[in-house]
């Protein structure tokens, strides 16, 4: 089977490609292992997140922002995505010093969108937080999605607008033959001018069939959800120093996530959880608000995430050869970013450029020399 353009990988930003790129009239074809939005994109805690991103991300991030506010009309679908405040709770005076540092750094660079607020204002925000509290940090523009109808999504629109998806491929071969990618699984072979990864967990080993080598590590960030509870919180929360992250939906269930990780295994697609982390989260949670003692844990589940070094992505040519891009190692907050990823990596196949600064995010960031 010959296309122009293949994609290895169908989460969030192998479907996002696959979209802006068959908006652009290119035929593309994108090859799943498994199923469309099985792994992290599917099972991820939706946080539509700009507070607290690293300098390198800003822009990116805020691009993403604006083009979730209008992805349902864009996509014609249902991405569950909900505008929300997010706040990063202090839970002391050192909290509020790091929040004040922070503040300082985003002005300088001119950027307005995360406003400082003190304990009053914490309160009226957040009427259910700890006594304890002192202050905070919020940003207006943040919100929330639901990970597998946002991934669906944009499956579902590039299918409409002729992109293949093939699920149940699994990439075990590649080679570059004169201008050509020759792309196998055990069953079938595939063939096309430009490749792109975006195999999540697995894009080391995809980038080095593809000539590229990248210090990829792979975990697995677990999540808990609640039984229904009176509503007590519209914004999204987070804390400055303490591994707490939650959200409560619209139908009172509150999910709960912070960075705690389980146990990881790639080769079997499978994640086990770690439950003694699991309870301090659930403590974090009833030590931010007191009422969360009434919580009941409903399920708790995790997802296999990809991490580079530096927790920043790698969005990028290929370094080894011609018409490769890769577009991985998201470090736990790439769901938000992939509306514009899929735009940006579908700039470079058809023009080689981005308007974006990307070389942060470069797959030979760690090879090349310092000066
Ligand atoms: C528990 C959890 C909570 C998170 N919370 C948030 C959050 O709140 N906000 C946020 O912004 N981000 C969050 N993230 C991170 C976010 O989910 C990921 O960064 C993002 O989904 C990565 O998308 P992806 O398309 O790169 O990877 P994936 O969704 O993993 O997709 C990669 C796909 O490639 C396929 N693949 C791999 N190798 C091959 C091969 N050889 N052949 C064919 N197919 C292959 C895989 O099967 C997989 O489906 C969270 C992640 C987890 C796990």
């Amino acid at each position: 089977m010959k296309t122009e353009v293949i994609i290895i990988g169908g989460g969030i930003q192998g479907c996002a490609t696959a979209y802006h790129l068959a908006k652009g009239g290119v035929s593309v074809t994108v090859l799943e292992k498994d199923r469309v939005s099985q792994h992290a994109s599917g099972v991820n805690a939706g946080g539509v997140r700009l507070l607290g991103r690293h300098i390198s991300e800003v822009e990116l991030s805020k691009a993403a922002m604006s083009l979730w506010s209008s992805l349902d009309e864009e996509l014609e679908g249902d991405t569950g995505y909900r505008a929300r405040s997010l706040i990063n709770i202090a839970a002391d005076e050192a909290d509020m010093i790091t929040l004040k540092q922070r503040e300082i750094q985003m002005h300088k660079l001119g950027y307005r969108h995360e406003i400082m607020i003190d304990q009053q204002e914490l309160r009226e925000r957040l009427p259910y937080v700890a006594a304890h509290c002192v202050g905070g940090v919020v940003s207006e523009q943040d919100g929330y999605a639901i990970p597998y109808k946002s991934t669906l999504a944009f499956r579902n629109a590039a299918e409409r607008l002729g992109a293949t998806f093939l699920e149940g491929v699994d990439v075990a071969r590649i080679r570059k033959i004169g201008d050509s990618w020759l792309v196998e699984s055990d069953k079938a072979r595939f063939e096309s001018t430009v490749l792109i990864n975006c195999s999540g967990a697995w894009a080391d080993k995809v980038a080095v069939m593809m000539g590229d080598n990248v210090p990829l590590t792979h975990s697995a960030p677990m999540l808990m959800i609640t039984s229904r509870m009176p509503h007590f919180a519209t914004p999204v929360v987070g804390a400055v120093s303490r591994p707490l992250s939650f959200k409560q939906f619209e139908n009172g269930t509150v999910l709960i996530g912070g960075g705690a990780k389980g146990f990881a295994d790639r080769a079997n697609n499978r994640t086990r959880l770690d439950y003694a982390k699991l309870a301090i989260g659930a403590k974090n949670a009833i030590d931010f608000f007191p009422i969360m003692k009434t919580a009941s844990v409903n399920r708790m589940w995790a997802g296999l995430e990809a991490y580079m070094p530096d927790n920043l992505p790698v969005i990028s040519k290929g370094v080894n050869a011609g018409n490769a891009f890769h577009a991985f190692g998201f470090s736990a907050h790439g769901f938000q970013l992939g509306p514009i990823v899929g735009k940006v990596l579908a700039e470079l196949v058809l023009s080689g450029e981005s308007k974006f600064d990307l070389d942060a995010f470069r797959i030979d960031r760690f090879e090349r020399k310092v000066l």
